[in-house]
């Protein structure tokens, strides 16, 4: 017996330094300390043992026991902290390695532009006012001087919601309602930055565009304040070097109604392919307001004239940075937004 106990403790130890994972180590004390295990099973054939031989063997089957215990525990343990190290080693943190930058997001540069522009009206005394995307045709159309069926309606391919309500084509409902609230004959001076919807798509196109509208009312305002307040804007805008200049043109809701062009801000005027040779860009309408749509407001032409002005932001955009295609704004390509 005592023999065979011999044999099964170094059968045991040899086992042990052998185990190289925790899963080894468990199995071993599954093998030779479980209930099934060698020793247990030794254990219980002490029964057969003479009564002056039984305590002496239960004792070296104890003593063996509680050995095989501390050295499976020990190894599980030098494993487990083994496991540590290698994890600790593997994860190691250099802290003098430099962090990683958050990425920080910026502008789209529609809303950088728009903010140039209202910052240059600001400047000159304007305030900022907004409108709903969604209008109604009278405050889009019919106050503004385009009763149904008027040709001009056609130059704005709509989208209609009801026959009654549709996505605004332009900033320009906003002048009926910041005329209605100012009150009869009230001094305005107002712009009008926004997205404006019609169905149009193709590179200098886009559904879904940005205006910005202006519109100045008061006693004795005249052409000359059109002019010179156009001028300036186009200066701050686009450098003091450039020249503006004015061409007669047709809107329902301004007479005299005039285009404005710049000079070409790539050739200086020469003529090149941005200005397809003339020397000049088309950069926003303008006109003084029509009577008729100072009536429909419930202001006294006789008493108050006004100018007014849109202009497409993307349209401005493009100039400024040198974009030759509308689409890009909205592709939300990273390689080009980041360049602004
Ligand atoms: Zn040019």
């Amino acid at each position: 017996m005592e023999q065979q106990l011999k044999a099964l403790r170094e059968a045991a130890i040899a086992e042990l330094a052998r185990v190289t994972d925790l899963e080894e180590a468990h199995d071993l004390r599954v093998k030779y300390l479980g209930r099934k295990g060698s020793l247990t099973t030794v254990l219980r054939g002490l029964g057969g043992l003479s009564p002056e031989e039984r305590p002496r063997i239960g004792q070296i089957v104890n003593e063996l026991r509680d050995e095989l215990e501390d050295q499976i525990n020990q190894k599980a343990a030098d494993l487990k902290k083994a496991e540590l190290n290698r994890k600790i080693a593997a994860e190691r943190i250099d802290v003098t390695l430099p962090g990683r930058r958050a990425r920080l997001g910026h502008r789209h540069p529609v809303t950088l532009t728009v903010g140039r522009i209202k910052s240059i009206f600001m400047r000159m005394g304007f305030s900022v006012a907004e409108g709903s995307e969604v209008e109604t045709d009278y405050y889009n159309f019919e106050l503004l001087n385009m009763p149904p069926d008027h040709p001009a309606r056609d130059m704005q391919d709509s989208f209609y919601i009801t026959p009654e309500i549709l996505l605004r084509t332009h900033t320009s409902p906003v002048q009926a309602r910041t005329m209605q609230a100012a009150g009869p004959n009230a001094p305005v001076r107002v712009i009008v930055p926004g997205k404006t919807y019609r169905c149009d798509y193709d590179a200098t196109h886009s559904p879904m565009f940005h205006q910005v509208e202006g519109l100045v009312i008061d006693k004795g305002i005249s052409f000359a304040d059109l002019k010179g307040t156009l001028d300036l804007f186009a200066k701050e805008m686009f450098g003091s070097s450039v020249r503006t200049r004015f061409r007669p043109s047709f809107f329902p809701f301004t007479e005299p109604s005039a285009e404005v062009d710049i000079s070409c801000v790539i050739c200086g005027g020469s003529g090149c392919r941005v200005c397809k040779g003339s020397g000049w860009l088309e950069i926003l309408g303008s006109g003084m307001t029509h009577p008729r749509v100072l009536e429909l407001s419930g202001y006294d032409p006789s008493q108050v004239s006004g100018f007014a002005f849109g202009m497409g932001v993307e349209r401005i955009a493009m100039l400024v940075y040198g974009i030759d295609d509308l689409r890009l704004f909205y592709e939300n390509d990273l390689r080009f937004l980041a360049q602004f």
